[in-house]
């Protein structure tokens, strides 16, 4: 395959790593990125912490120095969208009508928030996914004065609860599931997160269905009102595939790739020269033996540049690497660092394995059949780290057992 331009669609974190690790691995020829924000890519964790708390401004989460920006010698074409491409012309078609040609493409989109009917008509609702949320939602909770109310107790939900309460304003969480955090962590642990925001004065209320968005707050199904003065609605994402509709992309819930993140057509043969990367891809984890789309920052970063090594490996006749990591997330919460390694399924055994719930320190471990899934650790970074060995090899559950036995 004859590789002159390469094309990065979405100017962030996967984008990023993707367009760095074509120049650091070689690649002399163009390279484009678009992005449809106008900022250069810029790091969105924060975005519910530091940033929202007030601590930090948009200048302390750039991702790369704004002087090294040039180095890269990247065409940027930002504050424009990718809104079709054409895969037998290999070119992709703008907002403003323009098209970009290609040799090589990795599709970087991303995710854009899940929205309640009817979100966009009420100035006092939020989401939060870009630093422009993030600082129209800031300016609002800022004061510590007032009743937020979030939708929600995944990611998003309980980082903003945390800010917003440690600013001092009433928070109260609505969550549809039965604990907080089930889709990250299961119930049961989710609970003991959902606890640890109680015990901040955080009003935590699961097993509840909103039933629309109000001028004045938000209505539950059973007519009782919430008044709120801000309410912020995480209930999720969807992969930003909608502009790859009728290319020939095979796409279910994300852009569908093999194993080394090549993306795969209608009918399931890979597309030359055509790659995705972070939470927009869908892609079958050889280590998990399962099919996963990831949206957290550990995954973009390194799924970006292992998807430009191998459009770049098998441009010239070299071997692609099957893309196999352990998944990793982690998030702050108060003074709590959440994190975990693996996977999680509503199946999976868990039991704590070094520490212990009441000391507020602790190690859980995961299985699924006999073998370790995954391992949360509650302020407990040393231990968590120290079962990603075990993951990668596939330990099984009485080998991880006899590891977490060590830990004091
Ligand atoms: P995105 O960051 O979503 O970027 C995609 C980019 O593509 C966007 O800029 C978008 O505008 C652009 N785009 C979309 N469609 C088009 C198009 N058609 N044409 C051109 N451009 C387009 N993860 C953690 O592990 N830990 C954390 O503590 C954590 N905190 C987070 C806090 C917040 C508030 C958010 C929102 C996310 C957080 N995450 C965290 C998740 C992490 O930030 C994401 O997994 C990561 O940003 C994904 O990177 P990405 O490049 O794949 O996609
Ligand atoms: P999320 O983690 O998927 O959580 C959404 C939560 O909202 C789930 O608990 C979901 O329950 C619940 N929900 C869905 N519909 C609801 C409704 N109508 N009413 C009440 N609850 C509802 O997504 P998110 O918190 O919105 O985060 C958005 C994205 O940002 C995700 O990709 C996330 O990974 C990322 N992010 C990551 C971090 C981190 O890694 N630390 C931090 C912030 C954001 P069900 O699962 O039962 O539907």
């Amino acid at each position: 395959m004859e590789l002159d331009r390469v094309v990065v669609v979405g100017a962030s974190l996967a984008g990023l790593r993707a367009a760095e690790a074509l120049r650091t691995e070689g690649f002399a020829g163009e390279v484009v990125v678009i992005g449809a924000e106008e900022h250069r890519p810029y790091d969105r964790p924060p975005l519910s912490k530091k940033l929202l708390a007030g601590e930090w401004e948009a200048d302390r989460i750039q991702l790369r120095r704004p002087d090294s920006f040039d180095e890269l010698d990247v065409e940027w074409r930002l504050g424009r969208t990718a809104v079709a491409m054409d895969l037998e012309r290999r070119a992709i078609t703008l907002d403003d009508g323009t098209t970009v040609g290609f040799d090589g493409c990795v599709v970087a989109t991303g995710a854009r928030c899940r929205r309640l009917a009817d979100q966009e008509r009420h100035r006092h609702v939020h989401e939060l996914r870009s630093l422009d949320d993030a600082t129209a939602l800031r300016a609002q909770i800022a004061s510590g004065d007032r009743h937020v109310v979030v939708i929600g107790a995944g990611f998003i939900g309980l980082e903003v609860a945390a800010t917003a309460r440690a600013l001092g304003n009433r928070v109260t969480v609505l969550e549809g599931g039965p604990a907080p955090l089930v889709r990250g962590l299961g119930a049961e642990m989710g609970a003991v997160v959902g606890r640890a925001h109680a015990a901040e004065g955080v009003d935590v209320r699961c097993d509840v269905t909103v039933e629309r968005l109000d001028k004045r707050g938000v209505l539950l199904d059973g007519g009782e009102l919430i008044e709120s003065d801000v309410v912020v609605v995480g209930i999720g994402v969807e992969p930003n595939t909608g502009w790859l509709e009728g290319s020939g992309v095979r796409t279910r819930d994300g852009v569908v790739c093999d194993e080394t993140l090549r993306a795969l057509s209608d009918d399931g043969t890979p597309i030359e020269g055509l790659y995705a990367a972070g939470d927009v891809l869908r892609w079958p984890n050889p280590l998990f033996d399962e099919e996963m789309r990831l949206e957290h920052w550990t995954n973009a970063a390194e799924q970006g540049a292992a998807a430009a090594r191998n459009l770049l490996a098998v441009a010239a006749d070299a071997e692609p690497e099957p893309y196999a990591p352990v998944p990793f997330f982690w998030s702050d919460q108060f003074a709590h660092r959440i994190q975990f390694l693996g996977r999680s399924s509503p199946d999976d055994e868990v039991v704590v394995a070094a520490g212990s719930v009441d000391d507020g320190k602790f190690l859980a471990l995961y299985r699924s059949g006999d073998r370790l899934h995954g391992a949360f650790g509650f302020n407990a970074p040393r231990w968590v780290m120290k079962m990603r060995s075990s993951l990668a090899d596939r330990a099984s559950w009485d080998e991880a057992l006899g590891v977490a036995g060590g830990f004091s």
